[in-house]
């Protein structure tokens, strides 16, 4: 299995690098998960906290001058606040789908459907709101993988924050990623590589389904509060998460109550079927 030690470069593919940032957690895993597409011209997807250590060891991987691109899949603090910083050292453009109040001036935006176009490879920008609501994935057509940010993870659960976080966008986002076929891997924000694309999608649209289902099923024995929720929809849950689950289940709430299935407002409220 490839190294997950922070700082060191593995080889996915002949194509793909990735190198974990040194900042582990409940929420991040492993760590961020920093890739290096390409080896003539290299795209470098998340370039992670703001860690020089992190920035020397993705310079160190390629030539300084062959880090052409600085591409983010969204902008939560451990994706990219190293972006300036690494096209600072290289001369990179940094590239990002836009969003209000980040303290970042990107070179340039990027566009649902446009291409980056290294010797090498082309990586195509897929919009994937939910998680962000500019969040967006990459689909590395050589090899037909996702490269999918926080969209999917392998081992953390992807929390969905309203307002920017929006359930009914994230199911939206990855039932669009399902429909392309051949798919091959993931390489995900967090976590080892899954080596089955489609499954691990469909898995996801399920154990939403499943969440889903179940706030229904509870919120039809009585009306509930979040934390209430929280605390049977998630048993033996780490006291550090809560606020995260919290919120996720207030994405569910709110996309429930766009459907017209249940009724309340906000985090605070007491919500009840329809
Ligand atoms: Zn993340």
């Amino acid at each position: 299995m490839p190294d997950m030690t922070p700082g060191v470069a593995s080889a996915l593919s002949p194509l793909v690098r990735r190198i974990v940032a040194n900042n582990p957690g409940y929420m991040t895993g492993p760590g961020t998960n920093t890739y290096l597409v390409g080896i003539d011209e290299v795209a470098v997807i998340d370039p992670g906290p703001e860690d020089v250590a992190h920035v020397e060891a993705i310079i160190g991987a390629s030539m300084r001058e062959r880090v052409r691109w600085v591409l983010l899949t969204h902008t939560h603090p451990d994706h990219w606040p190293a972006a300036r910083y690494l096209a600072d050292q290289t001369g990179a453009e940094i590239l990002m789908f836009p969003v209000k109040g980040i303290d970042l001036e990107p070179h340039g935006w990027l566009e649902n459907g446009q291409i980056i176009e290294g010797t090498e490879f082309g990586l195509e920008v897929i919009h994937t709101p939910g998680h962000a609501s500019n969040h967006v994935c990459f689909f590395l057509e050589e090899e037909r993988a996702y490269v999918t940010g926080d969209h999917i993870m392998n081992g953390s659960t992807v929390v969905i924050p309203p307002p920017d976080g929006n359930m009914t966008h994230y199911l939206e986002s990855l039932e669009l990623l399902k429909k392309r076929t051949r798919l091959t891997r993931i390489y995900p924000g967090h976590g080892e590589v899954i080596d089955d694309a489609k499954g691990k999608i469909q898995e996801y649209i399920e154990h939403r389904l499943m969440r889903e289902g179940q706030i229904v099923d509870l919120l039809a024995e009585g009306p509930a509060k979040i934390p209430a929720i929280v605390a049977r929809l998630y048993e033996g849950l780490n006291e550090a998460i809560v606020p995260r689950a919290e919120q996720t289940v207030l994405a569910h709430l709110l996309k429930l109550k766009r459907d017209g299935r249940v009724v309340g407002r906000d985090e605070r409220s007491t919500w009840k079927t329809a």
